[in-house]
């Protein structure tokens, strides 16, 4: 193992061994753009660690994604052996704390078995935070608790949505930030301070902390409790986190008294901060320099990843337009590469199509380079801006990966979770809902009368407490007869319910009964959608296996970093499931908060479709970077500096530069110029900020058969993307305005012209029309 390592020395440059290698007692900061081996070092460092004699289970690495944490222990299981890289606690910031808060939980006034809030949830007790200070203001004693879709008046229920998105907003970055209720009160927010304050409330009489109580929580058992503090202090000897630049405040926080021992590795890239509306702060750079000044700092300047092109193209964006970040000089041997092609197209259909046309010349025979499917990914900034590709790829046999946290909102997952959470004994009321609502027979109207009937009767307790109630008057015979038929599938649907625990003994066999319950409209919920477009039918029963299978996937991670050996993953799985249950519960809400993507979920040969916050770390060889527009990237709310959620234009800027430097060899950049309402939309101001001659541009063609005045183009051109230049020569002249506007107008008011082209014409047709308009 030793010669293991010192090969694994070797293959690093020589600033990349001198950081691995230093002395392990001096707190290292690894600071350097993206593509310079930063996570390479920081396994290197782990490693060094263990050759100084540090036990593997005193170790703490710290990563930002799951994936990412399973990637290091690959890593390291090659170099270490697989059994030492097992016992490296190799997590994230949340399933850390996780573990912390659960095993000293009374500490927290919560019981070990606490839940765990995930966005839904969170926004349901916002809610309800909201409604209880305005009874405070009203002076309405007893507030009735109403679930935001079962409220009478929509224009109620729009003005709380509204109210609480903002403030779902607030509290994240709140807590984030590790803002308390008296804080806001000495600064005079009296409604921030009361919100939250409200919030709190619920969550404790909920038994349940949210995404990132967990982090503050743990810096308050580690402040407050001397005890909690040693046994961490005795555990953890050394601290490795890549991707710094995402630490929010409080995780910063917990940092610094882990760290207290001054063993510690941080490695990030200021210039690739992405999450500041969860919390991220940059500035944990510099506190970091003032908190260790012992530390060493080692930059690191050679880019391995990508082509010379790609590298100039991205630095050039970040260096000459961030005031923030620091300047890195940057260089790479590779080759200089193709430019960087930013493709004009007219509408997401046309763009979908270039792409597919692209990935598959490149993967056919007769290209000269050897790429499977696994070399690509398309980028984007939202994840509906996915939906045309998966519908593409499905009909042209592409096979894609499109995970994380879309997948775990797909209805039927939600629905299965639902399911396995009342088998809790504290399932909190959503889930209960949600699972009852989707095992009730009947239709739609009919299901609404039983969940009436039960919301009527649960008006001073919680939803799940009335069904039972009702089940156990049922079964004394106190039944009305007027309420004979709700009752019978109250009752029918929570035996069913029960059945569920009762019957099974792993977590495997619970989930496939859950599936098994469903009604047959869960799994045809894709169909629908693809009827109405007029495409092909997926053939249901295939995908929704392929469905249930990913989240079979999800038990054997959950199994295998949960149990160290074989025997323990049999025994747990027969003996029954309900503890072990509930952890696997944690283990889910966690991954789909941290929007993670599994490897194992991830078809090697499978392009890879995600949002770049998720494209984190990674990289392909071919990388489109689609619906590069003016509010997509940058994602416009204001104008004023400050973008939604607090970001600004500088880091959408980083978002896009994260974006470029995920591609090895070829990147291609496509806006549209058309929505689906043939309205005109910009392309990424961003765009411009990148030298000319590092990009190849590729404009619309306009189609032949449109008559078309040369003039009359340039002279309304003002913020539109067509030039005169790019009217190709075959286009008939006219001089004459009038004449001109009148074809045009007829022509794109005549169906039968319309339909004689394709969307991508028609689109340029009305683009124009829009313009002389
Ligand atoms: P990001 O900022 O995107 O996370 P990073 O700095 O963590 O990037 P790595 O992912 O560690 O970079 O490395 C990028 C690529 O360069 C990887 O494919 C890695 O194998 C390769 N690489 C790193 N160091 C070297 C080296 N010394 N020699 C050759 N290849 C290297
Ligand atoms: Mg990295």
């Amino acid at each position: 193992q030793l010669q293991k390592y010192q090969d694994y020395l070797k293959s690093l440059n020589d600033a990349q061994r001198e950081a691995a290698c230093s002395n392990i007692s001096m707190p290292l900061m690894i600071v350097a753009g993206p593509g310079s081996g930063k996570t390479s070092t920081m396994v290197g460092r782990v490693l060094t660690l263990l050759k100084e004699g540090i036990g593997p289970s005193n170790i703490l690495a710290m990563t930002f994604t799951t994936a990412a944490a399973s990637e290091m222990r690959d890593r390291l299981g090659a170099v270490a052996g697989k059994a030492v890289a097992k016992e490296i606690e190799i997590s994230t910031f949340h399933s850390f704390c996780l573990q912390l808060c659960r095993r000293h939980a009374e500490k927290l006034g919560r019981t070990p078995d606490f839940l765990i809030y995930g966005p839904g949830q969170q926004r349901r007790a916002v809610i309800e935070a909201l409604r209880l200070m305005e009874n405070d203001q009203k002076g309405v004693p007893e507030p009735i608790v109403q679930k935001l879709e079962d409220l009478p008046g929509t224009d109620i229920a729009t003005s709380l949505k509204e109210k609480s998105k903002k403030w779902l907003k607030f509290v994240t970055q709140a807590k984030a930030s590790g803002r308390t209720v008296e804080e806001c009160d000495k600064i005079g927010e009296r409604t921030a301070a009361t919100v939250l304050g409200h919030y709190d409330k619920i969550l404790s009489s909920c038994n349940a902390l949210d995404y990132h109580d967990l982090i503050s929580s743990s810096v308050k058992l580690l402040t407050d409790f001397s005890e909690v503090y040693n046994e961490c202090l005795n555990t953890w000897k050394a601290i490795a986190i890549d991707e710094f630049q995402d630490t929010s405040l409080m995780q910063y926080r917990l940092l610094r008294i882990l760290a207290s021992h001054n063993h510690v590795t941080i490695v990030g890239d200021e210039d690739q901060s992405i999450f500041s509306f969860n919390g991220a702060d940059v500035c944990g750079f510099d506190s970091f320099r003032k908190d260790f000044p012992t530390h060493k700092e080692i930059r690191l300047i050679k880019n391995y990843r990508s082509t010379q092109c790609i590298v100039e193209a991205a630095s050039a964006l970040i260096l000459k337009n961030n005031r923030l970040g620091c300047i890195k000089q940057v260089e790479t041997d590779n080759a200089i590469g193709s430019k960087v092609t930013v493709r004009e197209c007219h509408s997401e259909e046309a763009q979908c199509a270039f792409v597919v046309d692209k990935i598959l010349e490149f993967t056919s025979d007769g290209s000269s380079a050897d790429f499977s499917f696994g070399n690509f990914a398309i980028l984007y900034r939202r994840q509906v801006s996915g939906k045309v590709f998966q519908m593409c790829f499905r009909d042209r046999k592409i096979p894609f990966n499109t995970h994380g946290v879309a997948f775990y909102r797909k209805k039927v997952i939600k629905t299965i979770m639902a399911l396995l959470k009342t088998t809790l004994p504290d399932c909190d009321d959503g889930p209960f809902r949600l699972a009852f609502k989707a095992l009730l027979p009947g239709d739609k109207e009919e299901k609404k009368m039983v969940v009436g009937y039960v919301e009527r009767i649960s008006r001073k307790s919680s939803f799940a407490a009335a069904a039972n109630d009702i089940f156990h008057a049922k079964v004394s015979g106190t039944f009305k007869r007027s309420q004979l038929t709700q009752g019978r599938k109250v009752l029918s649907t929570l035996d069913m319910l029960s059945k569920l625990v009762r019957r099974e003994r792993s977590i495997s066999m619970v989930i496939s009964s859950a599936a098994n319950m469903l009604p047959q409209k869960y799994l045809l919920e894709k169909r629908a959608v693809v009827d109405v477009e007029g495409r092909k039918l997926l053939n249901e029963d295939n995908d929704l296996r392929s469905v249930i299978q990913f989240l079979m996937d999800d038990v054997s991670d959950f199994l295998s970093t949960h149990f160290t050996n074989a025997e323990d993953q049999d025994m747990n799985e027969e003996e029954g499931c309900g503890s072990i249950l509930k952890s696997f519960i944690d283990f889910i809400t966690l991954r789909e908060t941290e929007n993670f993507r599994s490897r194992k979920q991830e078809n090697k040969n499978s392009v890879t479709l995600t949002t770049i916050h998720q494209s984190k770390g990674l990289e392909w060889d071919v990388v489109f970077i689609v619906k590069a527009n003016d509010n997509e990237i940058p994602l416009l709310h204001e104008y004023n500096g400050v973008l939604h959620g607090g970001t600004t234009l500088e880091e959408e800027r980083r978002l896009l530069y994260v974006a470029m430097t995920r591609a090895r060899k070829k990147l291609y950049i496509l806006y549209t110029i058309m929505d689906s309402n043939w309205q005109l939309l910009q392309p990424s101001r961003f765009l411009k900020e990148i030298p000319s001659h590092l990009l190849e541009i590729q404009a619309v063609a306009v189609s032949k058969d449109l008559v078309i005045s040369r003039r009359n183009v340039s002279s309304n051109t003002t913020g539109f993307q067509m030039s005169p230049e790019k009217i190709p020569e075959n286009v008939k002249k006219s001089d004459d305005i009038s004449d001109c506007f009148h074809e045009i107008s007829e022509i794109c008011f005549s169906n039968q012209f319309l339909k004689r082209f394709n969307l991508e014409e028609r689109s340029t047709i009305s683009c124009l029309f829009h313009q002389w308009a």
